[in-house]
């Protein structure tokens, strides 16, 4: 738990989000501002500020979150027609909130090239 930190203040429950799902070390819940007709983030309970904070006791936990990515494309039933999942490290990555999260986006064609 990081006091000045947005999404540990979400998974307290602190500030309310369109949660869909929480476990004992993962929670998930719509992107405020969505990009496509789903855009999920799904964060580690635990505070790492970026993917540069995964250490190798983490690889169980990251693991899960990718799990869980694939449990929500099933219920919101794009499994078929496909999704993104993306995690932005740092400036050049456009990672704006400072707590690991892996967003699962889909439900229409995604752009391609990226970058
Ligand atoms: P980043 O660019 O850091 O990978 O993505 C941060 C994401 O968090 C953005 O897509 C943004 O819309 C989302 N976000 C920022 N603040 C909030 C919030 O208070 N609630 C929710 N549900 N999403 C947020
Ligand atoms: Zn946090």
């Amino acid at each position: 738990m990081q006091d000045d930190c947005i999404f540990c203040h979400i998974i307290r429950g602190e500030i309310p989000s369109d949660q869909l799902y929480q476990d004992e070390q993962v929670t998930a819940f719509r992107d405020i501002n969505p990009v496509a007709p789903t855009h999920i983030l799904i964060v580690p309970n635990k505070h790492l500020a970026s993917t540069e904070e995964i250490s190798q006791q983490d690889e169980p936990l990251v693991g899960h979150l990718f799990t869980v990515a694939r449990e929500l494309a099933g219920r919101e039933g794009i499994q078929e027609s496909g999704y993104r999942l993306i995690i932005n490290t740092g400036p050049d990555g456009g990672q704006v909130v400072h707590h690991l999260h892996l967003h699962l986006i889909g439900g229409q064609k995604m752009r391609y090239p990226m970058g």
